[in-house]
């Protein structure tokens, strides 16, 4: 930290103090060159990216809308809300770090996509159907298998294109769309 009234570049930390909630140093300096004392702040520089939604516009990120989504992916669905904070936090802290000044709100539905898909596979079908409109209809296709599949079963061959085309959440049997 170079000294404001000299300029020289060599200065001692005479005092270092936290305020009271950890979230700022204080440093007291001393110029080695001419002696004057001055005082630098240091605080963390988190910033969440701008959203730019589809039609443009920007706006804050907030994460009690994104909790909101997927609270209602998850409705009625065995998934405790410690994981979903969890995973909420997962989703800010990753846009946090990725140190972008805007994120689009697609970018922002494949996160969340991903930890759904590790939460529950329904919320996860539930979030994909309103948010991606299944225009990748294999992935949907295979989501839905993975589900009909119990994980100890071995895999079974794949079917053809006209079976799976054919697989549509009604066939599921399951509470898919139980909501
Ligand atoms: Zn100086």
């Amino acid at each position: 930290m170079k000294c404001p009234f000299c300029g020289d570049p060599n200065t001692q930390v005479t005092d270092t103090r936290e305020n009271d909630d950890g979230e700022v140093v204080r440093r007291r300096r001393r110029c080695v060159r001419c002696d004057k004392r001055f005082t630098t702040y240091e605080r963390i520089d988190l910033k969440l990216p701008h959203v730019v939604k589809r039609n443009g516009s920007r706006t804050e990120f907030d994460a009690n809308k994104l909790r909101a989504s997927m609270e209602l992916a998850l409705r009625k669905r065995p998934v405790s809300t410690e994981a979903l904070e969890s995973a909420v936090e997962q989703i800010t802290t990753r846009l946090i770090t990725l140190g972008e000044n805007e994120i689009t709100s697609p970018q922002i539905g494949e996160l969340v996509m991903k930890e759904l898909k590790r939460l529950d596979k329904v919320a996860y079908i539930r979030y994909a159907s309103v948010y991606r409109n299944f225009t990748d209809v294999d992935e949907f296709s295979s989501v839905i298998r993975e589900m009909q599949q119990p994980r100890q079963q071995p895999r079974q061959q794949p079917r053809s294109r006209r079976e799976r085309s054919a697989a549509t959440p009604v066939d599921t049997g399951n509470d898919l769309f139980d909501h």
